[in-house]
């Protein structure tokens, strides 16, 4: 339960009771007492802390840190505001007659009022509902004259609580019977957790993995068990949720940081009060709804990247906390991809995960056909429009005549990620950031993806005054080169830009799905789980930038992102196509894409991992160190440096300079930890911390952030 208490000398905050005991814990610290407490009935379950404090255990941050993750801030500042709505009803002891004779001489009010009573179903017995004063104000056209009704005091005005989210109204229809391949897939995971905790379900893409687990949650609700089900961002729920609602109708509760914190609050307190089992779908923060019976957690998309939460504190990932909460509440978990992560692949072919796979794709789908298109080879021979093959350009032109859809994909968003001066080679750079800006040029700007700086575009170099020309090409570019080429088309484009408000997304995935437009254009977002029946052609534009990442898992991530968005091709009865153009078409994983072949770009990246000391062989812990002043930065880095060294050995790295070295006005360097996966992580971690608490003790670590990512990604 949540208490008031207080704090120095005037200070009242809201805190959470973790426990009780009847001594002090320690004698210097003097106890003061509780001002008042808040509820009635616990706002937090047992269930939820037991994960809070595992959390702030294992990715070393504080309770107060999960805490603020954890509950929608509404729940612990009490600045939640329930919703009302104004409700309009007959003053008592009103004579009609009388009251439509007054006025006579105002027929606007009058014709209002007979419009109330009309709304409000007045009948001979002199009953009248109470109608939202939103309904009398359209049907008069005028709020003035409903403000007058009330104020002759022929109308009382009433506010009453109104949910924010309103229930679904929708039909409820019994789910798709499964294919034989997805029974025998759902018959194996049922087997599999009588000694797993954790199954991997690898399906190809349109398997009907979605299928599946609405078979298994059907079990759940059966059982009397609640299912969470979690979806890597919101992006995906738009058609999920519609999908899901249509099966379980108002059992299914959905959770997302596009929802505001008072919406948020209602859908926590809903689940607080639940009596009966509940399907909760959600991005990661779901994870920390109050659930009761938790049976099963669906991480459905399992590799995505987006399920590890990168700022603030807790840096959890999704996927690892939902395993320990299916551990801690003795519930399954269904890991879900055509794509798995290695760390999950590895762990199902070492039997620490049970396995389950899907082959073939639902209705007799084949898998796309792949076809590389060798930039440079294009280039030297100019056959090339702007960024378009002329393959492709034809390609393109032969399926819109067809009457079907294009996809295309560049994961760059923008018109040009750098500008470049022709004289000078410098591009303008960010002002707070170590890098150039990205030019965008419908609004006339250079923008920093970084820190959101942002400029308006200069006409020359800023430096020496030189031409400045457009470098790369991001999506905004491959939209005007679109309409050149292909001016009878319609065209959308999805990416961070054109979805910052709530419904843009649903809009564009509906207008697509819809075929109101022939080509959309997108980033990562157009790769996820979505269904369309009339994309017979995806086309990445370059897939080089995927592949030239300074990362280990660059191939892991291109190939999941190729292999995803070319997931989006086929129709029923009809082989969908895929071109990709790159200046490296020889690099093995364009082999093993034509072949969908992931085991074998699982088993060549498990080896270079091995080789290479990475994940799953190894735990990688960064220390990002933070300072205003570079000089200052490099004297704490090499002072906790060598306190690493000391403790650590050769599991600690030197210090990194990073691809960014400098973000909103602040120096970095970083320090990376390797942890043999068969050592002691908590040994590990107790070690790290007390060398993190020295270093701040030290005049060198003064004024020095140090940021601790436990498996980063
Ligand atoms: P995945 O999650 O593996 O990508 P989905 O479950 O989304 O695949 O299925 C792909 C498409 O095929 C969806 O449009 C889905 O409605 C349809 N589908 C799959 N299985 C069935 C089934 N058993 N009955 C009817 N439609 C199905
Ligand atoms: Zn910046």
């Amino acid at each position: 339960m949540r208490v008031l208490v207080p704090l120095g000398k005037s200070k009242l905050i809201t805190g959470i009771v973790l426990g009780a005991h009847d001594a002090p814990v320690d004698n210097r610290i003097r106890l003061r007492d509780i001002v008042s407490v808040l509820d009635e009935q616990p706002v937090v379950t047992s269930g939820q802390l037991r994960l809070w404090r595992w959390m702030a255990d294992y990715y070393m941050c504080t309770l107060g840190e999960v805490m603020a993750a954890a509950l929608p801030s509404g729940i612990i500042d009490d600045d939640y505001r329930a919703r009302t709505v104004s409700y309009l009803r007959l003053a008592d002891g009103v004579d009609l007659q009388q009251a439509l004779d007054s006025l006579r001489r105002a027929p606007r009010q009058q014709q209002t009022l007979m419009h109330y009573l009309h709304l409000a179903r007045f009948d001979q017995t002199g009953q009248a509902a109470d109608i939202e004063r939103r309904l009398l104000v359209e049907a008069a056209g005028n709020a003035t004259l409903v403000r007058q009704l009330i104020e002759r005091r022929l109308l009382i005005e009433t506010e009453q609580p109104a949910p924010r989210i309103p229930p679904y109204m929708g039909t409820v229809e019994p789910a798709h019977p499964l294919t034989p391949d997805q029974q025998r897939a759902a018959e194996q995971i049922n087997d599999a957790w009588r000694d797993h905790r954790v199954t991997l379900l690898h399906g190809v893409t349109s398997s009907g993995k979605t299928e599946v687990y609405i078979h298994l949650i059907q079990q759940q609700l059966q059982q009397g068990c609640s299912v969470l089900y979690l979806v890597p961002e919101i992006a995906l729920t738009a058609q999920l949720t519609e999908r899901l609602q249509r099966v379980f109708g108002d059992r299914l509760a959905v959770f997302h940081s596009r929802f505001s914190d008072d919406e948020r609050v209602e859908i926590y307190r809903g689940l607080l009060d639940a009596d009966r089992p509940r399907v909760i779908i959600g991005a990661r923060s779901a994870l920390f709804l109050p659930l009761h019976r938790l049976g099963l957690v669906i991480v459905d998309e399992e590799h995505e990247t987006s399920y590890k939460q990168q700022s603030p504190a807790p840096r959890y990932h999704a996927r690892s906390a939902a395993i320990m909460l299916a551990e801690q509440q003795d519930a399954h978990v269904l890991l879900g991809t055509a794509t798995p992560s290695i760390e999950s692949w590895y762990n199902a072919t070492i039997g620490k995960y049970a396995l389950v796979t899907m082959n073939t794709r639902y209705a007799g789908l084949s898998l796309p056909h792949i076809r590389i298109i060798d930039l440079e080879r294009q280039y030297h021979r100019k056959e090339m429009y702007g960024h378009f093959s002329d393959p492709l350009v034809e390609r393109i032109r032969e399926v819109l005549a067809d009457g079907k859809q294009v996809i295309l994909f560049q994961n760059r968003r923008g018109y040009a990620p750098r500008m470049e001066c022709t004289q000078c080679h410098r591009p303008p750079l960010c002002v707070n950031c170590d890098v150039p800006l990205t030019q965008h040029r419908a609004q006339g700007r250079l923008t920093c993806h970084y820190c959101g700086y942002s400029i308006p575009a200069p006409p020359r170099c800023p430096q020496c005054g030189g031409p400045l020309r457009a470098h790369g090409f991001g999506t905004e570019r491959l939209e005007e080169e679109v309409a050149t080429l292909f001016p009878a088309a319609r065209v959308a484009r999805m990416d961070l830009d054109t979805t910052r408000s709530k419904n843009a997304y649903r809009t564009l995935i509906n207008d697509f799905a819809q075929h109101k437009t022939d080509i959309l254009i997108g980033t990562q977002m157009v790769t996820k789980g979505l269904h369309f029946d009339h994309v017979s052609l995806v086309a990445v534009l370059q897939a080089d930038n995927l592949l030239n990442q300074p990362d280990f898992r660059s191939y892991e991530r291109a190939f999941q992102m190729l292999e995803q968005v070319s997931g989006r091709a086929g129709r029923k009865g009809q082989q969908g196509e895929v071109i990709i153009q790159t200046f490296d078409p020889q690099n093995d994983i364009f082999r093993w894409l034509q072949h969908h072949d992931y085991a074998a770009m699982a088993v060549a990246q498990r080896e270079e991992r091995r080789l290479f000391r990475y994940p799953p062989f190894y735990r990688l812990i960064n220390l990002s160190l933070r300072h205003h002043n570079s000089g200052r930065l490099e004297t704490g880095a090499e002072c906790l440096h060598s306190l690493l060294v000391t403790a650590f050995g050769s599991r600690c790295s030197g210090v990194i300079i990073p691809a960014v070295p400098r973000v909103q006005n602040a120096y970095l360097l970083e320090i990376r930890l390797r942890i043999e996966a068969t050592a002691s992580y908590a040994k590990a971690k107790r070690l790290l911390g007390e060398q993190l608490a020295r270093f701040a003790s030290l005049p060198e670590g003064k004024g020095v952030t140090v940021l601790a990512d436990i498996d980063p990604l």
